[in-house]
């Protein structure tokens, strides 16, 4: 198959060209670079190249081109190539204009270009080339053709299979699915006798056969055997609390291990972009900020143990004894708790038999690339499933947000709702459920029931995402750990008079009922469910972890 493509398209002849040295000197052979000179011959060119089966990794576009603005021509990219990554072209100093930061503002948060990059200055531009390398990942990772990728090669896309790519997902590892009898995994096995499926192809070649969950974490490197060892620090639960934890707990000097049921990234790996996350301005994927998270952490001395439960927590000698569901055991002298929460169960029996079979928890950034020319359906009033809508719109033929209230402001961010309304291919319905639904093997049709009327409808459907409100992973916690109605972990002055008495001194915030045990992120009551909350939680609760210790005769207090 010949290179991508990545299509400049400028009216300034001189600008073009500097733009094309820049390209073709850094990103041939791996990309052929297409120069254009106008918005209709740009679109022109992206028709015939879809037709004649070509791959366009990037669009980029001139402010204005003869006239006509740049941001109406990539807002047309998707129509060609949805997967295509599309950025605006902007002079150096335009951006401090009113008129070009207003256009750039609304372009974006309309969808119709991903950012912006500034004009390559005197070669070599290096801010120019990380900007453009960070758009050609996006598009490699959209395509599940991330570098380093774990192959996952199954006879159905169903069953183990699914359950596989969910745990690849959870642990934060790039990773992308061909059915058996596809030319990819024909590829990918040639040479390779009879096997056991699911297999997985790991980025070094190796082979695994129908692997367990642990023979997964082992591979990528990311387990230890934790069978008696001692921490200053125990943290249970690796999403962006507990990484962020594990970060600032490392680096300031304390034993640390980071346990997690799953991998890395918790609840964030499902989110295909964080926008709103300090620091990244063109977006975050879930997954990407968990493995940097990870990295940091493990630079730092963190140790972690995947794919092991926590199931119970005690009183020991030395501080909380921390049991593991594969019996091990860890002691802590301190104990931070961040299990996140969990999406709740829509409850359909017929819907829960489908589940990874057209019917998903979360947003499945995953699926995305699969549902395309689809009619799907997400079920969710908060801001994670407006996202979730977004993001599968550049994939999906139609997409249909399902709510139970009235209205989508009722639980949605204002940016979000109005993003959602200028979708075209998006229909809200609100007051609307999901009462039933079913297909042969794989969703076919939902059955819709509307709150006011009572009228039922039945729409075909190709896949159904449900982001309907969130259970925190708490059932295992010993009564002793006070919560509210709702399972959130009670912490420092939210905690109730008799359990803040039992402490016998006051409780530092973040700290449980259980002495040396604190909470941070989404498990904790009235935490706002946000990553960059949940890190901050997790790094301002080291400070309580070391006046914990001091107090116990451990290391001293910081300042
Ligand atoms: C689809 C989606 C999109 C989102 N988008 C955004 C966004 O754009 N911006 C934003 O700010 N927020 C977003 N959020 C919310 C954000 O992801 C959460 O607020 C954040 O992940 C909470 O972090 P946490 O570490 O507290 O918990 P979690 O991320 O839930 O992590 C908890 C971890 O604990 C582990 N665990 C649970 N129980 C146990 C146990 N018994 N033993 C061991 N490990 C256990 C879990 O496996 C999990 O890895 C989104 C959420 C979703 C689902």
């Amino acid at each position: 198959m010949s290179a991508p493509l990545l299509v400049v398209v400028d009216d300034g002849p001189d600008l073009l060209r500097d733009v094309e040295r820049e390209l073709c000197n850094r990103y041939e052979p791996d990309y052929r670079v297409c120069c254009l000179l106008s918005a209709a011959e740009g679109l022109a060119t992206l028709k015939d190249l879809q037709a004649a089966g070509e791959q366009v990794a990037l669009v980029l576009a001139g402010e204005t081109l003869a006239g006509e603005s740049g941001t109406a021509l990539l807002a047309e990219v998707p129509r060609t190539f949805p997967h295509a990554q599309r950025a605006l072209l902007v002079e150096w100093g335009h951006l401090a204009e009113a008129k070009t930061g207003d256009a750039i503002f609304e372009a974006i948060s309309h969808g119709r270009m991903d950012h912006f990059v500034l004009r390559p200055s005197r070669p070599p531009d290096e801010q120019f080339h990380q900007a453009i390398s960070s758009f050609l990942l996006a598009w490699a990772e959209a395509r599940q053709h991330a570098p380093h990728s774990v192959n996952v090669i199954g006879q159905t896309w169903s069953g183990r299979a699914y359950e596989l790519r969910e745990v690849l997902e959870r642990c934060a590892l790039p990773h992308s699915f061909h059915l058996a009898e596809s030319p990819e995994a024909r590829a990918l096995l040639t040479g390779v006798g009879a096997r056991r499926f699911p297999l997985l192809v790991m980025p070094n070649g190796e082979i695994l056969e129908d692997p367990s969950d642990s023979d997964i974490a082992q591979a990528a490197g990311t387990t230890i055997d934790p069978s008696g060892d001692s921490y200053d620090l125990v943290i249970v639960g690796g999403g962006p609390a507990g990484l962020s934890a594990g970060v600032y707990g490392a680096s300031e000097g304390l034993r640390t291990i980071v346990i997690d049921s799953g991998g890395v990234g918790g609840q964030a790996t499902s989110s295909s972009s964080i926008r709103n996350y300090l620091g990244f301005p063109r977006g975050v994927s879930g997954g990407e900020l968990a493995r940097r998270a990870y990295q940091q952490a493990w630079v730092f001395g963190a140790r972690f143990a995947f794919m092991q439960r926590v199931t119970d927590l005690e009183r020991g000698d030395e501080g909380t004894v921390v049991r593991l569901n594969s019996g091990g055991i860890v002691n802590g002298r301190a104990v931070v708790l961040a299990m996140g929460a969990n999406y709740r169960r829509i409850g359909v029996r017929a819907l829960e038999d489908l589940h990874g079979a057209g019917v998903y928890y979360g947003a499945a950034a995953s699926e995305a690339p699969t549902i395309a020319d689809e009619d799907i359906y997400v079920v969710g009033g908060a801001n994670s499933a407006g996202q979730a809508v977004l993001h599968l719109a550049h994939f999906a033929r139609r997409v249909t947000l399902v709510v139970r209230a009235q209205t989508l402001a009722a639980g949605m961010s204002h940016y979000l709702v109005r993003q959602i309304e200028s979708t075209p291919n998006i229909e809200v319905r609100t007051s609307t459920e999901v009462v039933d639904g079913g297909g042969e093997g794989w969703l076919d049709h939902l059955v819709l029931r509307d709150r006011v009327g009572g009228a039922h409808e039945t729409v075909s459907a190709d896949a159904l995402f449900l982001m309907i409100g969130a259970r925190p992973y708490t059932d295992w916690l010993p009564p002793t750990v006070e919560r509210d109605a709702g399972g959130f972990v009670m912490t420092g002055s939210d905690l109730s008079p008799e359990a803040a008495q039992a402490l016998g001194r006051p409780p530092l915030p973040m700290e449980t009922s259980l002495p040396g045990v604190l909470a941070v992120g989404d498990v904790r009551h009235g935490s706002v469910k946000r990553v960059a909350s949940a890190v901050g939680e997790g790094s301002i609760a080291i400070q309580f972890v070391h006046r914990l210790l001091a107090a116990a005769g451990g290391t001293p207090a910081r300042p």
